[in-house]
């Protein structure tokens, strides 16, 4: 029978073996994306929800959240939020890109 030990062992093994491949995907995915100084990230803000992912690991304070009025009379919520990226700060390192859940951010040229 497991027991609580084994368990545990066996939760961090599955967890070790999910990052690395998390990983070897990730820099995959990095790779293939347009980066670099010759180019800027940019919110697509039909698609950005909101959640500041993006602001927690751009490095280089190049984005911003900034609130608009929610469109829909359905919900009462005083504003929604949105994310902005500010060119010059923005070194375009491709990492709020890979970070965004709804793919609202692409790189485009500066
Ligand atoms: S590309 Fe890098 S520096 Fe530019 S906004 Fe995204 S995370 Fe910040
Ligand atoms: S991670 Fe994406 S959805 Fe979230 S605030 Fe940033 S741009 Fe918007």
């Amino acid at each position: 029978m497991t027991d609580h030990i084994d368990l545990t062992a066996r939760r961090l093994s599955q967890q070790k073996r999910i990052r690395m491949m998390m990983n070897a995907i990730r820099s995959e995915e990095r790779a293939k994306i347009k980066g670099g100084p010759e180019a800027v990230a940019w919110v697509k803000e039909e698609l950005c929800i909101g959640c500041d992912q993006c602001t927690i690991v751009c490095d280089d304070d190049a984005i911003e959240i900034y609130g608009v009025p929610l469109k829909s009379p359905i919900m009462i919520v005083d504003s929604n939020k949105k994310a902005k990226v500010l060119r010059d700060p923005c070194t375009g390192c491709k990492l709020c890109v890979l970070a965004c859940p709804t793919d609202a951010i692409i790189m485009i040229d500066r």
